[in-house]
Order: C-alpha cells, then structure tokens, then sequence
C-alpha cells in the first residue's frame, strides 16, 4: 500500500500552521545513539560521564566526539581536547566532560589539532607552543568552536 505524503496534502499543512506545530524531520528527531540526552548533557556540563572509548569517536579535525558532542578527555593534571597520540593508546572507561578543573590543556592534542601552528616537530617553536598551550582557555576554546549540537559530519570511530 502507498501512504500518501502528508507533507504536501493541503488540509494536513493547513491544520499544521493553525496549531503552530512544526513539521520534524527524521535527522531532527531524538535518537540517543546520535543526541546526548538531557541527562548525559547536565552532566556533562557540571561533572563526567565514564565512557568507553568505544563510546568515543574523532572529527575530521581531530576534536574528541561522543554522539553530537565535542567532549575533552580528563586526566589528573591535564585534559585531552583531541584524539592525539596519548588518547589513540587509552583504553577502556574514561572520563569524558565539557568542564575541566585544574587540569592544563595537552599540548600533544594542540599539536595534532595544528592549534595556531603549534608543532612539536620543530624545535624552534618550543616557545611559541608554550605559550600557546599557557594561554589556551576551553571555555573561550568552546565559544568559538560550539561543541554541542554538532551536526552529523564526518567521524572516524576509534
Ligand atoms: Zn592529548
């Protein structure tokens, strides 16, 4: 049997703006293996979510992704922003959140990420890469690079 499609059928759309509904699509919709649910976001935004790093996934430019997040990657003095070459050797849970304590930003992710041309290959950069990853603020980091919602781009699963 063939449905009609309801999205052109004058009554339906008439109906529609009368209740002021909008029309959702499918990428719109709620899908927990894609969206972080409210939950993962309160917590997100004020502690950390375990995660398995199979849970995890990177964006064309390296960022850390879970679902349609950019998240950083917590150790005791420093945060990961990005899958570099210490993140590529984790395994297991991990701590996964939007918010850091202390912890100062691994320069190893900046490097990877080519964050304002640091480049631990060139050994005449050492002041400008530490001076780099000094300066380097995440919330700031955050309000120019939105970590959430991301659209569906390309990843690459760990
Ligand atoms: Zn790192």
């Amino acid at each position: 049997m063939k449905l009609p499609d309801f999205e052109s059928f004058e009554p339906f759309n008439d109906l529609r703006e009368k209740m002021g509904a909008e029309l959702w699509t499918m990428e719109e919709s709620f899908d927990e293996r894609l969206h972080i649910s409210l939950y993962e976001k309160s917590v997100l935004d004020t502690d950390y979510l375990l995660l398995n790093m199979n849970q995890l996934a990177r964006d064309a430019d390296y960022r850390l992704r879970f679902k349609n997040a950019n998240v950083v990657l917590l150790e005791d003095s420093i945060f990961h922003l990005a899958a570099c070459s210490i993140v590529a050797k984790k395994e297991g849970e991990q701590k996964l959140s939007w918010k850091i304590d202390n912890q100062k930003v691994c320069i190893d992710c900046l490097h990877q990420m080519n964050y304002e041309g640091v480049n631990l290959h060139k050994t005449r950069r050492q002041i400008h890469n530490e001076k780099i990853s000094t300066q380097f603020n995440l919330e700031q980091y955050w309000k120019k690079n939105p970590n959430f919602p991301l659209k569906s781009r390309k990843i690459t699963i760990f």
